[in-house]
């Protein structure tokens, strides 16, 4: 398998692609050297991780370079990544011993009775993740996998997978067994084989495309499904803000990563008595943006890392603008350069009758509507099938809370926008998922509860 930098389109790598007799020689493996894996006290799999954590920081700069290689993500970019992965394994590390105790729930002496629960592992489960942010995603899923007990497989997207060796180097480099956590290499192919193995759990990060094909095709298996999917996230800005600190805040939210993150900012409605000055600073700040190199550290904006998106983002802007939208700025792909370019782009005059306004765009494009009032607003936020998060920007915080209490979506920010906290459950509703990661429930999704009946005779 060839692997491309987005950026120039250059090859940088060949890795050897799995099919699906290696992917089931793993799979056995993975099954025969679990039981040993879960029965280490947590205490030895809490210090691995530790390990594991303290590579990440001594690499960080040479793991930066090769996601920005493989990626087209901004240098700077790539370091925040990195960083940002540090409290989240100190999260988990801080939290996993309390959240996986036994928990006695009832000690009656006078009848000898006591009742506890217990928390085991799943056993053989699979990691499929997407390549926006394989070091978050993946560790969502592959660091309290493992400290929980369980054997993980671990496929990174195919436009990740030198980032997904490296993981998997510095894990087994941490003293997890190669065949505790295999590495998959490869595409949509190799992952639909990995789907055919007797797992007792696939925990997917993608598209909601591939997320509803692996639903179907683990339908009937009951192993555990958790599906972390896209969203189109939307924002409301009422009249009350200041505009211009608005405005900033949410043209990072939407372009940052080049607008390739689930909780990318994907809809902005703003009240109308303020539509046309927000416009006029969100613009300002999209134009000032600076796109290049991403080795460079001043680019904030690099190529896009998937080409076929290119396709997507011209279709919404020819749909919006055929529908009567105006392109502010931006509009088309760039084609002086080699890789996959596109400016970034702001359409206004947008409705939901338009393509933009509804499906994911994944990519730098948003749509930013006007809208007469709290209720317009709702009711526009909560049209799309997805779920994932919402905003509101206002300085009246009853206001606030009022709306995004009445928001189906996982996650609700008031004056902040595309952040993700460890201590936080991360979950979609709708097309943008089932089950949480992060947050105690997100060391919990990984096992399953012993119930404990105990009789003293
Ligand atoms: P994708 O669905 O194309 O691929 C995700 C993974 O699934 C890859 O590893 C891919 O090889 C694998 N895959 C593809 N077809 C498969 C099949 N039939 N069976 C098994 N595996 C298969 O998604 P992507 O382009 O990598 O990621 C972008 C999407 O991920 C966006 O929609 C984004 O919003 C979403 N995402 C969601 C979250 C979240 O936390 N909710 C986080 C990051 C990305």
């Amino acid at each position: 398998m060839q692997v491309t930098n987005p950026a120039t389109g250059a090859v940088i790598a060949e890795l050897r692609e799995d099919d699906a007799a290696s992917v089931e020689a793993k799979f056995d493996a993975a099954a025969d050297a679990q039981p040993a894996w879960a029965a280490l006290p947590l205490a030895d799999r809490v210090e691995v991780m530790r390990k594991f954590r303290a590579t990440i920081t001594y690499r960080l700069d040479d793991l930066a370079a090769i996601m920005t290689a493989e990626t087209g993500k901004p240098i700077a970019l790539s370091r925040n990544e990195l960083n940002g992965l540090l409290p989240r394994l100190d999260f988990f590390l801080d939290n996993v011993v309390e959240t996986l105790a036994p928990e006695v729930v009832l000690l009656d002496d006078a009848n000898g009775m006591e009742e506890v629960i217990t928390q085991e592992p799943l056993g053989v489960i699979a990691n499929i993740s997407a390549w926006n942010y394989p070091y978050f995603v993946g560790s969502n899923v592959f660091v309290p996998g493992l400290l929980a007990g369980n054997a993980v497989i671990y496929k990174p997207s195919e436009l990740a997978s030198l980032t997904g060796q490296a993981i998997a180097e510095m894990l087994w480099g941490a003293g997890v067994p190669e065949a505790v956590f295999p590495l998959v290499i490869g595409g949509g192919d190799v992952g639909a084989a990995l789907l055919e193995q007797r797992l007792n759990g696939v925990f997917f990060t993608g598209s909601y495309a591939t997320g509803k094909r692996i639903a179907e095709a683990m339908a009937g298996t009951m192993a555990r499904v958790q599906l972390e999917l896209g969203g189109k996230d939307p924002v409301y800005v009422a009249e009350d803000v200041d505009v211009a600190i608005a405005a900033a805040s949410l043209a990072d939210g939407a372009f940052y990563n080049n607008g390739q993150s689930c909780c990318s900012v994907e809809r902005i409605y703003v009240h109308r008595d303020i539509y046309d000055e927000f416009v006029d600073h969100f613009v300002r700040t999209v134009e000032g943006f600076t796109m290049g190199d991403p080795t460079d550290d001043a680019t904030y904006l690099g190529p896009l890392t998937r080409p076929a998106q290119l396709d997507v983002l011209e279709a919404q802007i020819e749909n919006a603008v055929e529908c009567g939208a105006v392109v502010r700025t931006g509009g088309a792909r760039i084609t002086d350069r080699p890789g996959a370019w596109f400016a970034p782009t702001v359409l206004t005059d947008v409705t939901h009758e338009m393509d933009v306004m509804y499906d994911e765009s994944f990519g730098p494009l948003i749509g930013i509507q006007w809208v007469a009032d709290d209720d317009e607003a709702l009711a526009l936020m909560n049209e799309t099938p997805f779920g994932l998060t919402a905003g509101v920007f206002t300085t009246d915080e009853p206001r606030a809370t009022e709306l995004l209490r009445r928001v189906n979506a996982g996650t609700a920010y008031w004056n902040c926008c595309d952040r993700v906290s460890p201590r936080l459950p991360w979950s979609g509703r709708g097309h943008s998922g089932l089950g949480s990661t992060l947050s105690r429930a997100g060391i919990l999704t990984f096992t399953q509860p012993k119930a404990w009946h105990l009789r003293k005779l």
